[in-house]
Parts: C-alpha cells; sequence; structure tokens
C-alpha cells in the first residue's frame, strides 16, 4: 500500500482555512524554520481514500469476535460516544472558575460515588490515566501509610507469578521490592507460600480477583487476613471487573485499595493506545494520603499530590456514568453474569472440541487453554492456531500468557457476544484442530488471507520503522 508521502504531488492539496482576515503576525526569526515542512500534498477525496483503506485492514469489535484475554474487547455502546461529544463536556477547560462547570463536577462526583458503591470503597479519585497509573497511585498510598506510621521496614510487595505484568513494574517503580508468590496447582494462590512470604518487610500484596487465569480466589477472605495479620495492606487490581461488578465487591473481600480500568470494563474503546482512565479507590483510614479529587479539592495534609495535572481523562470518566447510568442498579450485575456466562460457554464448547482448559471446573470471564499435548503430538503450536483464526475473520486470543501456562491461548468472550457468534468461533477452533491433525503444514503456513500474515515479531518490536524516509534524504 502506498503511504501517504507517496501518494503527494506537489501543488495538489484542499483549501480548508478562510483567508487571512487579520494583521500577519510573523514568527520571530529564531524560531522560523529555514525549509517548509514536508507535508503530504493530496486532494481531500484521495486522502480520505487513504484513510478508508487503512481504516480496513485494522481488525476492531465491530469488524468481528475479538476474544482477546485479559483486555476486556468488548462492543462499547454508540451511547456513550455521543454522551462524551456533547459541547458541555467538550467545550470546557480545566481551569475554567469552578462555578462554570458545575454539570461536569457534578457528573464526576456522580461517577465515583458510583465506582465506590460498585467496589466497595469509600473514596474515589479520577486522576490516574490508565491501569499502571492507577496501580502506582495506590501502591503510593500504601507506601505513604507506612512511612506515615513510622514503619519504614515495610518495603516489599507480595505479588502472585500469575499476575499482570504491571503489576510488578509499578511495585518497583514505587520503589518496592517485588516478591513472588507461587500459584498452586489449581493455578490459585498458594497459602502455605503466602504464610511463608508474609512477616514485617511486608507493605502489601497485589491481586486480581478472579485472577490472571481467570478463576475466582475461594481463599480470598484468607488470603487478605493474612496480608493484614502481618501488617500488610492489600491492593486489587481491578483493571478487569467484568465477572464481578455488580456481584461481588473488593471492598468486602478485605482489599484496602484498588484501580479499575475505564477502558476495559466501562465503556471506552482499549487498545490502540487511545485514553483510558485507572480511577483508584480506597478505604476511608487511606483517603488523607489520597490526591485530590472532583470533590474534595487537592488532597489534604499527607496526601501524595497529584498524579495528573488537573483531574481525570474526563470523556472517558463521561463515558463510565454513561453505560452505568444507562444500565442501571440491576443490570450491572447482569453484565458481570453475561461475561461469566459467556466464558463458560465458550469453554465447555471448546474443551468439547477436545482443547485441554489449563485449569478444569468454572472460570470467570476469562479461561486459558494450553496447547502443550497438540504441539508435542503435531507440532502445532499456539501461535499457529492463533494465525490460523485470522483466515476465519477471528482476532486470536491473548497468546503465550499467563506466562506459567505453556503454549497458552487466554479466551475472553465478554458479556456483548451472541451465542452464534461463540458457536461460529467454537466450529472455527474444532475445524483447527482436525486440520493440525492432518494437515499440520498448513498451519504453519497461516494465515493465508491477510495483508500481513507472519512479521519477524522480534524486529517489529525491537527496530520499529515509525518515520518515513524520503528517498532524496
Ligand atoms: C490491562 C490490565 C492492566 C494494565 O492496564 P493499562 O491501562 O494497560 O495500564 C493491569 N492489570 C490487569 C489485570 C489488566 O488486565
Amino acid at each position: 500500500m502506498e503511504l501517504i508521502f507517496e501518494r503527494s504531488r506537489p501543488g495538489r492539496g484542499t483549501d480548508l482555512l478562510p483567508p487571512l482576515d487579520v494583521p500577519e503576525c510573523p514568527v520571530p526569526e529564531e524560531f522560523a524554520r529555514k525549509k517548509a515542512p514536508r507535508l503530504p500534498e493530496i486532494g481531500e477525496s484521495d486522502l480520505s481514500r487513504h484513510y478508508q483503506a487503512l481504516a480496513r485492514r485494522a481488525f476492531g469489535v465491530c469488524d468481528g469476535f475479538y476474544p482477546l484475554g485479559s483486555c476486556t474487547m468488548k462492543y462499547n455502546p454508540k451511547l456513550g460516544e455521543d454522551m462524551a461529544a456533547l459541547p458541555g463536556f467538550t467545550g470546557i477547560h480545566p481551569l475554567q472558575p469552578g462555578h462554570t462547570v458545575k454539570g461536569c463536577q457534578l457528573a464526576m462526583a456522580q461517577t465515583e460515588y458510583a465506582l465506590a458503591r460498585i467496589t466497595g470503597m469509600d473514596r474515589v479519585t479520577l486522576q490516574p490515566a490508565a491501569g499502571a497509573h492507577g496501580e502506582f497511585t495506590g501502591l503510593l498510598l500504601i507506601k505513604a501509610y507506612h512511612r506515615h506510621r513510622g514503619d519504614n521496614a515495610r518495603t516489599v510487595i507480595l505479588v502472585p507469578d500469575s499476575a499482570h505484568g504491571t503489576n510488578p513494574a509499578s511495585a518497583a517503580m514505587a520503589g518496592f521490592t517485588v516478591r513472588n508468590i507461587p500459584s498452586n496447582a489449581d493455578g490459585l494462590v498458594d497459602l502455605e507460600a503466602l504464610r511463608a512470604a508474609c512477616g514485617p518487610d511486608t507493605a502489601g500484596l497485589m491481586l486480581t480477583n478472579p485472577n490472571t487465569v481467570g478463576l475466582f480466589e475461594r481463599d480470598i477472605l484468607e488470603i487478605t487476613k493474612i496480608v493484614h495479620e502481618a501488617g500488610g495492606l492489600v491492593y486489587y487490581d481491578g483493571a478487569n471487573l467484568n465477572a464481578i461488578m455488580g456481584v461481588a465487591r473488593p471492598g468486602d473481600m478485605g482489599f484496602d485499595v484498588c484501580h479499575l480500568n475505564l477502558h476495559k470494563t466501562f465503556a471506552t474503546p482499549h487498545g490502540g493506545g487511545g485514553p483510558g482512565s485507572g480511577p483508584v479507590g480506597c478505604k476511608e483510614f487511606l483517603a488523607p494520603f489520597m490526591p485530590g479529587s472532583a470533590l474534595c479539592g487537592n488532597g489534604g495534609e499527607h496526601s501524595i499530590g497529584q498524579v495528573r495535572a488537573f483531574h481525570a481523562n474526563f470523556l472517558v470518566v463521561i463515558r463510565a456514568l454513561a453505560y452505568l447510568m444507562r444500565l442501571g442498579n440491576a443490570r450491572v450485575a447482569e453484565a458481570a453474569q453475561g461475561a461469566v456466562l459467556n466464558a463458560n460457554y465458550l469453554k465447555r464448547k471448546l474443551e468439547e472440541a477436545g482443547y485441554t482448559a489449563a485449569f478444569p471446573g468454572l472460570c470467570m470471564h476469562e479461561f486459558v487453554l494450553t496447547l502443550e499435548r497438540l504441539k508435542k503430538e503435531t507440532g502445532v503450536s499456539a501461535l499457529d492456531v492463533a494465525k490460523a483464526m485470522l483466515d476465519d475473520g477471528i482476532h486470536p486470543p491473548t497468546m503465550y500468557f499467563p506466562l506459567i501456562v505453556h503454549e497458552a491461548l487466554m479466551f475472553e468472550p465478554t458479556e456483548t457476544e451472541a451465542p452464534e457468534t461463540l458457536d461460529q468461533a467454537a466450529a472455527v477452533l474444532a475445524d483447527i484442530l482436525r486440520r493440525a491433525k492432518e494437515d499440520p503444514e498448513s498451519l504453519h503456513a497461516a494465515p493465508h488471507s491477510t495483508v500481513v500474515g507472519r512479521p519477524d515479531e522480534t524486529a517489529a518490536a525491537r527496530h520499529p520503522v515509525v518515520r518515513y524516509s524520503f528517498p532524496e534524504g
């Protein structure tokens, strides 16, 4: 496909700006360019076709099934986009006098209130701009809490080996040492290992429940008790609340602080580096350490301070509020139940087709298959299966994650998929399994129908080419 610079022709273009009707104000010499910028010159219709063609090469939830585990790629109601585009929300400035933006403040306060109720926390800040940023903020709260009590020996954050990679990274960034807690054979936190790891250096434990293999930690009350008795706090990674929102609350499980990803569970599209939002909630005793909130101003005497400029990724917050108001109290739980039902439905169908789940029994909103045996028997890997799905218009699940499962494929169908879609995906995967046994070669070469098939992923990650090089240099 031609790049926009390659389609450029000197002198082509579209006049979008009206003629200048104010005095010209030249840029001071020292700031002025010596040469005109090399911008593509292209007519409007060709420009439009160029981006349309690019869009057709991308795959999103509105194109087809997108069961990317741990990411909650669910359909986000268009209503949220309409609400977030209202001029009253888009046409404001964060430095505007408060009395001129009362409605926006109310919207933020309502969202804080709703999220506090959903998580079972007492206070919420909307500041953090993403999940990992929320983790960092929450860990700073934990750190401030111990410091404030003069308990400076608590330097270790415990993280299960199945955790999302951001957990240990955020703990390290917040200045903690990370200690891994192994999972047991059922994929759950090993209580004995947790007890053994807890001590006077324990600042806290970071946990997600359901955990990263899609299982609910049945011993969660015992887990939070063990950490509390050792003097640590417990952090809930609620990036993915799809399985439990409206049904169970981290605050009731003994968690002290948590974050949510509005850009997974609460109606903002996730992925592609778009705006996110990772609100943090905490119990009352941590409130004095919180950054400012929409309602409570700049935070208290012991506040860890602002964690971002201004209040929040505001329009992401508006989408979340619109989503929650549209669902209403009762249907928040229904969405979670639908997510769990769909995951179990697909899991069972794939098991019937001959796939092996990494962990047996009921799952929550996602589940992990292990293709270790298939690889041994046929040479077909999780990567081959994922690539083959592309030929049937299905986005692959998350691959090779979590690290504790070999040849892992992690599916999260979400509540917004119809049973027919799940049946069709199961049929596609059953057929891939048949081909793996009869004609493994065809799978090593998949996908056959996409523009890009098997890029050198290491090179793409290590040496990305994101700048156009003009032929004439
Ligand atoms: C996505 C996710 C995160 C990180 O969220 P970002 O917004 O990508 O920083 C953290 N934990 C879990 C469990 C996640 O699924």
